[in-house]
């Protein structure tokens, strides 16, 4: 499709708002970018992109956060016909057509794309939030970084065996790829990274512990795949626990109800959360605004055509929305789902520019691929056959194929590599500083006097 294509004269541009510059509303744009028929506005409620899967490398300290994040300005300069905005969505006027920012706007829309994305879900346990911090945004990577590294430095002064065994447990709750890749990034740092760096402490000696409450790990997985993340995790000295539900968690220790349904108390300072996911405000806003159905997540069920049901103007992809893909089985909240649903809507837009109508969305499955710790993982990608379920170094190599694949685009992506595959290689962690507040471990019972 070509600007000129379908124009009856000078009409003005169909204005298209974006809310959300995650995988979704970024694919949307570029789209959008190569047709002067639209005018785009893309808001988010920070400047920048972020490429999700390598969180928790930031997390675990292997690569640096500007490594894996790129301003939206930057990535969209060349785009004549795109503008965007730093702002925060929170309100919607369907009939007028215009959404509302936290400090401003409106900001007026022909066709809106929500793409804003999903956040954690506390299973109505929001209380648990400050103690066990989920993994979705630059600054919890840092923040999980700084509760990482302090409970080492918070081991090694701290002269109770007992409080000292406390701050090397690590308890990561929900058993999806982010708890898997934490789990296994953790075992390594303990295992392997900091193996030298300390002298009171054997960091080997570290717990980390997987908790999930279904029957087995990576549930979207194969099974022969999530027993074989299971035995790599084991290998590399982290223990898994599963159908174990987590009841209860407090700065100093996690409650689980075991599968035969007695309940455990496990002393542990430092807590993640990797589990539920619930899709972002601004969704619920337009699912009220439309009286669009939503699932248990609070994505929007969407058409065929990924439209809101009664309201062709707005389309919702990615985490926002429940995409169609099997009879019984929606997209899964994978990147590959927001691209796909972004670069979908779009062609929408354009395709009604010129009068077509587009076949429904089909969801093209590139596959699943996790790592677990240096050098091994698992992989689940149907279109390559069997060469696709691979387990241990090869799955690694393929993820680190993909990876590559997917930081084109970066004007730093060398560098990213370069250095990711360094601090790979030479079982080094880079990126091991302590930032934000508290910089020191609150200990209680410091080591004695010399
Ligand atoms: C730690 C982690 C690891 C992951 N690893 C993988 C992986 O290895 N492979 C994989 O395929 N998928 C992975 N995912 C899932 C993947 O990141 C998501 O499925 C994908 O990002 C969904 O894209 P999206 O565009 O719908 O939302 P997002 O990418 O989350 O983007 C949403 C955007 O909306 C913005 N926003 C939200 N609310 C507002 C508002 N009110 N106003 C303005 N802006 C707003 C946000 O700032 C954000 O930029 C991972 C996710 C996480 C959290």
């Amino acid at each position: 499709m070509n600007g000129e294509a379908g124009r009856a004269g000078p009409l003005p541009a169909h204005r298209v708002l974006i809310v959300g510059g995650g995988f979704g509303g970024l694919y949307a744009a570029r789209r959008l970018g190569k047709d002067d028929r639209v005018s785009v506005t893309l808001v988010d409620r920070r400047n920048f992109h972020l490429f999700t899967p390598l969180l928790y490398q930031v997390a675990t300290g292997a690569v640096s956060p500007g490594d894996i994040a790129q301003p939206l300005r930057s990535i969209l300069r060349r785009q004549r016909n795109t503008t965007v905005l730093l702002g925060e969505a929170v309100g919607v006027d369907v009939d007028k057509r215009e959404v509302r920012l936290a400090d401003g706007g409106p900001l007026a829309y022909d066709s809106l794309i929500v793409a804003s994305g999903a956040r954690f879900s506390y299973f109505g346990h929001e209380g648990w939030a400050k103690d066990a911090p989920g993994l979705k945004s630059l600054d919890d990577a840092l923040e999980i970084r700084r509760r990482i590294l302090i409970a080492f430095e918070a081991a090694e002064r701290e002269h109770d065996a007992q409080r000292r065994a406390e701050w090397l447990t690590f308890v990561i709750v929900g058993g999806g790829p982010t708890g898997v890749e934490l789990a296994g990034s953790l075992a390594e740092i303990a295992r392997d990274t900091l193996r030298r760096d300390f002298r009171s402490i054997d960091t080997r000696s570290a717990r980390i512990l997987l908790v999930e409450a279904l029957p087995r790990i990576l549930p979207t997985y194969p099974a022969d795949r999530s027993a074989s993340a299971g035995r790599q995790l084991e290998r590399i000295g982290a223990t898994v626990r599963t159908g174990t539900r987590v009841v209860d968690i407090d700065d100093h220790s996690v409650g689980i109800e075991r599968p035969d349904g007695t309940q455990e108390r496990i002393p542990a300072r430092t807590v993640l959360w990797a589990a539920g996911i619930l899709a972002s405000s601004f969704v619920a806003t337009v699912a009220t605004a439309t009286g669009a159905p939503t699932d248990r997540n609070g994505r929007i069920i969407v058409g065929p055509d990924l439209t809101v049901p009664g309201h062709p103007e707005i389309l919702a992809v990615g985490d926002a929305a429940v995409q169609p893909w099997k009879r019984d089985k929606p997209v899964p909240g994978v990147a590959q789902g927001g691209i796909q649903g972004g670069k979908y809507a779009a062609g929408t837009i354009l395709a009604r520019l010129s009068g077509e109508t587009l076949p429904p969305f089909h969801y093209q499955n590139r596959g699943d691929v996790a790592v677990i710790g240096r050098l091994a993982g698992v992989t689940d990608i149907p279109w390559l056959g069997p060469f696709g379920r691979q387990s241990g170094f090869p799955a690694w190599v393929l993820w680190l194929t993909i990876h590559i694949l997917y930081l084109i685009g970066f004007a730093n992506r060398i560098v990213v590599v370069v250095r990711w595959g360094w601090s790979f290689f030479t079982r080094g962690r880079g990126s091991r500083l302590i930032t934000g507040a508290p910089l020191l471990p609150p200990i209680e019972e410091p080591e004695p006097p010399a």
